[in-house]
């Protein structure tokens, strides 16, 4: 017991400026009474970061064309560029890799890998691929295609292009409060139910070949879904006979708010709460570079026996045969290890914890954030953190673009860079909202390393008037914001 006061006000000394109420736990399992959350774990092999001159990272901006994506990672000082695959895996981890059984077919490793996708999601058919868009790309080659209609919580970027590219329509269904950045809520990131029963009246059950839930929701904020979110969404699809799939990356941090904020579960493990989201779904699909806490792999798992042989067809033309899939057998080992590490509770406090104290600490000094802090990362509103910035000069992307230059810190720009589209007559289609990630990725980052990074934003915060807009001089047709080129709008 420890770490709640009386009145349900967490006291964590990790952060005295508590903006978030935890209204229904009463009770966390703490190893100790110390009020301070530590890094549950103690470093055995480090990696030097290498610091650079303001001059050298005006440099390395002006060679990249202004996109975080094209700059080399040896010139970022903390790089929260994402939190998908930059993990830093456990000694367990390594000794796994190194007992990877390589063998081409019916590997040691598949077995191990299986065994514990299987426990915790319950479907039957368990198939590895080399990430999640590859499991994305086989289950829409399959189910998608030009008159389909795929609904989602909200579809993350490869998402929507891999359903798009199929020819299919991708549809983001959020609640009022979920895309409203400002309302603190606990599970902003639950699917509009409501809109979904109209939506399938609208658009025809022949037309649904599936609905996806992200959990948590990364497009809005790693925010999370409750379970009667799950529950009900589920219900919904089996009511019409639509397949109900989750996009499961962040299952387990999905299954702590759950825990923290849902009436019913303080008193469950994680791992059972995992097993009850996972048991409302027909199927999932899994970047492992999220919550399986390694640098590379993914997986697709579902019930039915038939779209399990299409995926299987279609994965041994391009990742590779099923019992491997895109990945070398230490991989599968090590995503094995991973999703048993990340049901640990202490991992789990610590990482929602320290994600939460970024957030709070910048909110605190007048930083518009996305409220209330999501699992993986803080979103920075950056429509209201640089009001004079128009959304076709791209404020998420100059302000991404100024933590660089001020501090070698990457960020992600999630607005109109990656999201806005022009209409038929070539009308700018802003994004709904301009953010910009800070992720964090798993275990790299110690408390002083997010204390600079807090400072940084901070300072760039009091100068923020002189921040440019940008304009982009090349852009590709597709996911343009891994390698559109900008220049500053100088006035
Ligand atoms: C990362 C991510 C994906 C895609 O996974 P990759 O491994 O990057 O291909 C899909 N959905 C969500 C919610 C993600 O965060």
């Amino acid at each position: 017991m420890g770490a709640i006061a009386e009145d349900g006000q967490p006291v964590y000394a990790l952060c005295e400026l508590s903006v978030y109420r935890i209204r229904h736990l009463h009770v966390v399992v703490s190893i100790t009474t110390m009020k301070t959350i530590i890094e549950p774990f103690k470093i055995k092999s480090v990696e030097p970061i290498k610091f650079a001159t303001a001059e050298q990272r005006e440099q390395v901006l002006r060679r990249g064309g202004y996109n975080l994506f094209a700059i080399p990672a040896e010139d970022v000082l903390i790089d929260l560029l994402t939190d998908s695959g930059t993990n830093a895996m456990s000694a367990d981890q390594w000794a796994g890799v190194m007992r990877g059984d390589e063998s081409y077919a019916g590997a040691r490793s598949f077995y191990r890998f299986q065994d514990k996708v299987r426990e915790l999601t319950g479907l039957k058919h368990i198939i590895p691929t080399h990430q999640g868009r590859a499991s994305e790309r086989i289950l829409f080659s399959i189910l998608g295609g030009h008159g389909k209609h795929i609904p989602n919580n909200a579809h993350f970027d490869t998402t929507r292009a891999n359903i798009e590219f199929s020819g299919a329509e991708a549809d983001d269904l959020p609640t009022a409060e979920g895309i409203d950045p400002d309302v603190i809520a606990d599970f902003k990131g639950n699917m509009n139910t409501d809109a979904l029963r109209a939506y399938i009246a609208k658009v025809g059950v022949a037309n649904i070949p599936l609905c996806m839930i992200t959990v948590t929701n990364n497009s809005q904020g790693g925010q999370p879904v409750s379970m009667a979110n799950i529950r009900e969404t589920s219900k919904i699809c089996r009511e019409h006979g639509i397949p109900f799939f989750i996009d499961a990356c962040r299952f387990a941090e999905n299954a702590y708010f759950i825990k923290l904020r849902e009436p019913g579960y303080a008193d469950r493990s994680v791992k059972s709460i995992v097993q009850e989201m996972f048991s409302y779904a027909d199927g999932c699909t899994m970047s492992a570079k999220k919550d399986a806490i390694v640098n590379i792999g993914g997986f697709i798992a579902i019930n039915d026996d038939n779209l399990a042989l299409k995926a299987r067809n279609l994965l041994v033309i391009t990742e590779g045969f099923p019992t491997y899939g895109g990945l070398a057998g230490r991989d599968l080992e090590a995503i094995a290890i991973g999703l048993e590490e990340v049901l640990d509770e202490h991992y789990l406090q610590y990482r929602i914890r320290s994600t939460a104290y970024l957030g709070e600490r910048i909110s605190a000094a007048g930083v518009p954030i996305m409220q209330p802090p999501g699992g993986h990362a803080i979103y920075i509103n950056a429509k209201k953190f640089l009001p004079h910035i128009p959304p076709e000069q791209f404020p998420g992307q100059a302000l991404a673009i100024e933590f660089f230059r001020h501090a070698g810190i990457r960020s992600c720009e999630i607005g109109s860079v990656m999201f806005s589209r022009y209409d038929a007559s070539g009308k700018f289609i802003p994004a709904p909202m301009e953010l910009v990630r800070l992720a964090i990725p798993r275990r790299v980052y110690t408390q002083s390393h997010i204390d600079y990074v807090i400072e940084a934003i901070i300072e760039v915060y009091q100068n923020r008037d002189k921040i440019p807009g940008y304009r982009i001089v090349e852009e590709p047709p597709m996911l343009r914001h891994f390698t559109a080129k900008f220049e500053p709008i100088v006035k």
